[in-house]
């Protein structure tokens, strides 16, 4: 059985003095928690340093929301893997739609940023997802085949068996829409099964797929509990730590 993996992307919310609060208080909630989930948060990079220190001795792991291809030089403003791993990342987000958005990251730059993490031991969480133009349209499998092909390409089956991929359909981001779990389901087999159709059965049902879009407390037994779906990304929810317990619960209940 595929562990679940609830990660909570902070965005550009919480300065350090918040980050320790928030912190604080998903600690204190954690208490009894059994450990039947894998628990990541993603700060933004002024707080990394701080939140590996306060989350030590807790069952939190800590991951960065982006990085750069690039090992080290002149690119103003950027940060390394071999930075991430040195102040005790263990995960990156990598493509998530609002990179792709405002950035322009594409799929060419996020399978370079992919390997690049691997290469340093990072564990990726590799968002895909759909915008609402192509839901519409009804091309969702479509993008999303294209999408999985670009973002692994080349990508070695051993190093697919050490990533995580996030479906996150755009039009459900922060809007308080989601996929119904059925149909965020759907997406989801048809990712493994592609993953399935380029490595190997074994890789595609050992690989985690996490759902992200307006995820929340009501919402996510549903989700969590298709057969499918492996743990959240969430954001908005994430930034408040009963919001955020109640989806790691679910997450844990789902579990079994
Ligand atoms: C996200 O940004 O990855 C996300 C899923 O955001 P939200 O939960 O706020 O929709």
């Amino acid at each position: 059985m595929r562990r679940k993996v609830v990660a909570g992307n902070w965005k550009m919310n919480k300065n350090i003095h918040e980050t320790a609060n928030l912190i604080a208080e998903l600690r204190e909630r954690m208490k009894d928690f059994k450990n039947q989930v894998d628990i990541v948060i993603c700060p933004p990079y002024t707080s990394l340093v701080v939140a590996k220190s306060l989350i030590k001795d807790s069952p939190i792991k800590l991951g960065a929301q982006n990085m750069s291809q690039y090992d080290d030089g002149a690119y103003t403003g950027e940060i390394s893997a071999k930075m991430l791993t040195a102040i005790g990342c263990q995960y990156v987000i990598i493509g998530h739609s609002e990179r792709r958005q405002f950035f322009k990251e594409t799929d060419e730059l996020i399978n370079a940023k992919i390997k690049k993490a691997l290469s340093e031991g990072l564990t990726p969480i590799v968002c895909i997802g759909e915008t609402l133009n192509e839901q519409e349209a009804g091309i969702t499998d479509k993008i999303i085949t294209t999408q999985v092909k670009g973002v692994l390409h080349e990508l070695k089956a051993a190093e697919v068996e050490k990533l995580l991929i996030a479906y996150e359909p755009v039009w459900a981001i922060g809007t308080g829409k989601n996929a119904t779990p059925e149909q965020a389901n759907q997406v989801h087999k048809l990712i493994r099964k592609q993953v399935g159709q380029i490595y190997s059965w074994q890789i595609s049902e050992k690989l985690i797929i996490q759902y992200g879009g307006s995820m929340n407390a009501q919402n996510a037994s549903m989700l969590l509990s298709q057969t499918d779906i492996d743990g959240g990304l969430i954001g908005g929810a994430s930034l408040k730590a009963d919001l955020f317990m109640a989806i790691i619960q679910a997450g844990a209940e789902a579990s079994g």
